[in-house]
């Protein structure tokens, strides 16, 4: 790979208005338009990478340390160049830059994502999180000027202040005055002699900090919710963008989300199931009583009234149902065994028979049984 600087002609020291004149010079030589042949084409992409590489102050600060990535590996590097000569020299689309207006350094942060792990418990009554954030903050020394404390930006002595260049292009169709963002301050009008050396002039710096949210009752796994400024500060200070919190419900061992009603499976003995108890469970809201009849049936559906999820809009909370599973002793000593022969002749059951089927309401949760 060739010395950037060799590729242009200039020393290492050479200022940033030597660069731009060396590269304007090989340009107009070796611009494809100007001069088709191969090699030139060649040489024309060193030069723009070089003159990318060195006009960049970051970029030729990296390349000097050894950090260059290659002919066309850099961050946005390579042909993107191309095209900003081609424009700066041919004219072309605008810069997305007003004429005569210089840009901004401060601009809008970027959002930030964090993901969130709830329990079901934390979905049924909103929880209170204090959440670790990564991102970009204010720089505390520089307040976001980007400047040494004591210094400040200078007027841009390229172009004045303006942030744009004024160049004459002759064209097909005879001179054109285009402008441009001037690319010793990139358009912002002005640069900046001493940067600040804790966020090396971004006004920035990354850090971690402490966010703390009321995550409200009834969110779902998937489900962002939105902390408006609370994401990265903008560069040189500029405004936070949003912070997003996404939300992950962990599946409970027990009970299992259907709208704002919580479901369970309530396995009753057979015995309980025929002479009826009362029983107190574990609820997300702590032990409740319940009534289980006599004679209560598999897929019975017994509800709690209010014991399910508060919904995200809204107060009244759903209900706590438990679908009844008749659990059958599998082994009986033979004591057992004889009372319950001497209740069949007592009781005479009718002999199994089939009904029509009923998937019933609990299906899912009972596929779940193990017995
Ligand atoms: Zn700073």
């Amino acid at each position: 790979m060739a010395d950037h600087y060799e590729v242009l002609g200039v020393a290492r020291d050479a200022s940033p208005e030597e660069i731009k004149k060396a590269y304007r010079r090989l340009a107009r030589q070796l611009h494809p338009d100007v001069n088709p042949g191969e090699d030139a084409a060649e040489r024309f992409k060193l030069v723009t990478h070089a003159y990318d590489v060195l006009s960049d102050p970051d970029q030729r600060q990296r390349y000097d340390l050894g950090g260059d990535s290659g002919a066309f590996g850099g961050a946005g590097a390579g042909f993107g160049g191309f095209s900003d000569i081609f424009e700066t020299f041919f004219g072309g689309g605008g810069g997305g830059t007003r004429a005569g207006r210089p840009r901004s350094r401060r601009e809008r942060g970027q959002d930030a994502l964090v993901r969130v792990d709830l329990t079901l418990g934390d979905v049924v009554f909103g929880v209170h999180r204090d959440i670790e954030v990564d991102t970009a903050v204010l720089c505390e020394t520089c307040q976001g000027s980007c400047c040494q404390p004591g210094t400040q930006p200078v007027t841009c002595d390229i172009c004045h202040g303006s942030g744009q260049i004024q160049r004459t292009v002759r064209s097909l169709l005879g001179n054109v005055v285009t402008s441009q963002p001037c690319t010793t301050c990139q358009g912002y009008g002005t640069t900046i002699p001493y940067p600040c050396s804790t966020c090396q002039g971004q006004g920035r710096v990354r850090a971690r900090r402490t966010v703390s949210i009321d995550i409200p009752a009834g969110v779902e796994t998937g489900l962002r919710l939105q902390l408006p400024g609370s994401g990265e500060v903008g560069p040189a200070g500029g405004p936070n963008g949003d912070l997003y919190l996404e939300v992950t419900v962990a599946s409970h061992d027990v009970f299992s989300r259907d709208g704002d009603d919580l479901l369970a499976t309530l396995e009753v003995s057979m015995i309980d199931a025929i002479l009826g108890t009362s029983v107190t469970i574990d609820s997300l809201d702590g032990p409740v009583d319940l009534e289980i009849r006599q004679g209560v049936q598999a897929g019975d559906e017994l509800t709690i009234r209010g014991r399910g999820i508060t919904p995200l809009r809204g107060e009244q909370r759903g209900d706590l149902r438990v679908a009844v599973q008749v659990v059958t002793p599998s082994h009986l000593d033979p004591k057992s065994r004889a009372l319950v022969q001497e209740l069949a002749k007592r009781t005479r059951p009718a002999p199994p028979h089939l009904a029509e089927f009923h998937p019933g309401l609990f299906s899912k949760l009972r596929g779940k049984f193990k017995r």
